[in-house]
């Protein structure tokens, strides 16, 4: 990731000379990078974009619109991050890299406004964002959207059209910010002041994700914030191109925080909580936000981190005999944040859960932020890929902790036909809970 960023500030985040010359000889992350593995060219593997960034920024080679299409088809999945063992930070330059390329002008002009319009004045402001789940949810519910998909007349206008619409995940009975209580206060003594961050997605399309954390946060003892001024984190502005705007965000984040005394603050989804662990670094040069955003960031846990280190004992039931569960990694879980174990040891501890573990668990499926939608086929190819290895396990349950990922995989459990249901690890537990609490 980057701060606001002009062409020559592409030169102050290239890797040292002597990493570019170790770059040239090993190609150790080629193997881990999707696109590469789709064209086996080396312009799409992370090391050959890394040398036409390298050549961008010391003006060895002009902008166009095939660099520009190189970064778009990157999926800034960041397993090449995790490969890497010179530590280059790839998701950085691909990012900066792709701002350059849009200021420049390159790449569709339609797509580059229409993608800035929908998440600047749509998923960015609660408001517009309720509106337009309100009136997707009509769409759904009416039977519009069973006719529309049954007649396939979206595909008169583009085949990619009426694929895109099957991606649209269903809106919420209720959105998890009327509920949640701007305190919630746990049954018995509190052991653990925790603040928590309910997204903007996670909102209006997965509020019941929302609502199973903070249940299973209060058994855990955690007195949650949850502040009635929090925005979207801005990562999917910062993914693409905007990083201007996704800094305003992360501003009012802290300050909507800021005002609260919390030890923990608890994110349910991988893209966020990344993003917001990276406010310290997007912001260090910010002589206002920098120590406030290093303080905020160093709060942020994935709930699953913090089951795991904080292990509260939940005295969960167990929903039948050997239910089998797999686990697909979100790359802003597993690559970002370096968060793998965590997710296992807690599926792991489980009662009655059979953990089998999935085939290249950590290969991203295709979800990436909006790629799915703006870049439909390429994303699909990806899909495709994780829906085989999810059926080879044979699991009834696949979780994953990352809304992107379930839209994307459930689109996939259609599109391919398996018989798999896709849920947050949280809501698991969620449900071993209320057995519990039947008993
Ligand atoms: S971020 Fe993912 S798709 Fe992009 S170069 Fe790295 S491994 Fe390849
Ligand atoms: S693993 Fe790291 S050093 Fe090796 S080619 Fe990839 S980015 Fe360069």
């Amino acid at each position: 990731m980057h701060k606001e960023i002009s062409r020559k500030e592409l030169l102050k985040i290239l890797p040292h000379d002597d990493i570019l010359q170790q770059c040239m000889h090993c190609g150790l992350c080629l193997a881990t990078c999707p696109t590469y593995d789709i064209t086996k060219l080396e312009r799409s593997s992370p090391r050959g974009r890394i040398f036409m960034i390298k050549s961008v920024a010391r003006g060895e080679m002009e902008l166009s619109e095939s660099f520009s299409e190189e970064m778009n088809f990157c999926l800034d999945c960041q397993a090449c991050e995790t490969a890497c063992p010179a530590g280059v930070k790839y998701g950085r330059m691909v990012e900066a890299a792709r701002v350059v390329a849009d200021e420049a002008g390159f790449g569709s002009k339609m797509e580059i406004a229409l993608k800035r319009f929908a998440l600047r004045r749509i998923v960015a402001s609660r408001k517009a964002l309720k509106l337009f789940s309100w009136f997707l949810k009509i769409y759904q519910k009416s039977g519009l959207q069973k006719i529309i998909q049954k007649t396939g007349i979206l595909k008169l206008i583009s085949k990619n059209l009426f694929e895109i619409e099957t991606l649209s995940p269903v809106i919420s009975e209720k959105f998890s910010d009327t509920q949640i209580k701007e305190i919630e206060m746990p049954e018995g003594e509190v052991k653990y002041k925790t603040a928590f961050h309910f997204g903007c997605l996670m909102n209006t399309m997965f509020a019941d994700i929302n609502l199973d954390t903070i249940d299973v946060l209060k058994k855990c003892g955690c007195k949650i914030i949850t502040p009635k001024d929090q925005v979207c984190c801005g990562s999917l502005m910062g993914h693409n191109g905007d990083m201007k705007f996704a800094l305003e965000l992360a501003r009012k984040n802290i300050d909507a925080f800021d005002k609260h005394d919390y030890d923990f603050l608890i994110s349910n989804s991988a893209g966020c909580g990344a993003f917001m662990k990276d406010y310290a670094h997007l912001l260090e040069d910010d002589p206002e936000y920098a120590e406030k955003a290093k303080k905020f960031s160093s709060k942020i846990k994935d709930i699953t981190e913090f089951l795991s280190e904080e292990k509260p004992d939940l005295n969960l039931a167990s929903l039948n005999e050997n239910i089998k569960v797999t686990y697909h990694d979100a790359c802003h879980l597993v690559h970002a944040q370096k968060i793998a174990n965590q997710p296992r040891n807690i599926i792991k501890s489980l009662p009655g859960v059979e953990y089998i573990e999935l085939e290249e668990a950590s290969w991203c499926c295709g979800s990436a932020g909006i790629y799915n939608v703006v870049r439909y086929n390429d994303a699909l190819i990806q899909l495709e890929r994780k829906m085989k290895n999810i059926s080879n396990t044979g699991a009834e349950i696949v979780l994953t902790g990352n809304p992107g990922c379930m839209g994307q995989i459930k689109h996939g459990v259609k599109k391919f036909n398996v018989n798999v249901e896709v849920i947050h690890p949280i809501t698991l537990m969620k449900r071993m809970l209320q057995l519990k609490q039947a008993d």
